[in-house]
């Protein structure tokens, strides 16, 4: 019996965390073995869950790199979740193939672009080898139409492509928005 890799992409807010939340509780449910991982970096609101922006929360373990999943799962593992994919070596990809053909079935859920809307990190070759592939949308907040884009701030203005990740003394921010009004100088 072989498993198989699911994604779910989309901008921030979109609703990835929950639509995994979802996935794994369902898993929980019906009483499979599920383990989740996380990347040691995102500490937004919960160091051990994650957590959704709704609140919904569920417990992982957060990871430095993806090859500790494997000192971290046994045998009988069915279900393997996986948030904030983006932020994962290349190497994740490789760990989801094998996952799956020894019969797990890994959720991943992450960024697909960067803030200059740019594919981001190891989730295209994800996307490429994935079974299962939900983009999902959040709501633009210029224009209200479906947002597909995470727009950077920085002290409430778009951020300039070259700006640097990590900025001292500035107010960085994101929004949800839309191909027309996502904006990258
Ligand atoms: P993601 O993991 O994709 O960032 P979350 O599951 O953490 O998404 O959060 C989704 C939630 O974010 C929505 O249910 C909603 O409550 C909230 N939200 C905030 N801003 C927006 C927006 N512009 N469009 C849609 N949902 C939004
Ligand atoms: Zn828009």
């Amino acid at each position: 019996n072989h498993g198989y890799i699911e994604v779910v992409v989309g901008p921030m807010y979109s609703g990835k965390s929950e639509e995994l939340i979802r996935r794994l509780k369902r898993a929980k449910i019906a009483k499979q073995n599920i383990v989740v991982f996380k990347p040691h970096i995102d500490d937004r609101y919960s160091k051990k869950d994650v957590v959704s922006h709704s609140g919904d929360s569920i417990e992982a373990i957060p990871i430095e790199k993806a090859s500790d999943i494997y000192n971290l799962i046994d045998e009988d593992v069915q279900v393997v979740g996986i948030d904030e994919v983006q932020f994962f070596d290349e190497e994740v990809v490789d760990i989801a193939i094998d996952l799956a053909n020894k019969g797990v079935r890994v959720i991943a859920a992450g960024l697909d672009m960067d803030f200059k809307g740019e594919p981001f990190g190891p989730t295209p070759k994800l996307l490429a080898v994935a079974e299962f592939v939900d983009k999902i949308q959040a709501i633009c907040s210029v224009c209200g139409q479906p947002a597909t884009r995470s727009q950077r701030l920085i002290d409430g203005k778009p951020a300039r492509y070259d700006d640097p990740i990590i900025q001292v003394g500035a107010v960085e921010s994101y929004e949800a928005r839309c191909r027309k009004c996502h904006v990258v100088k």
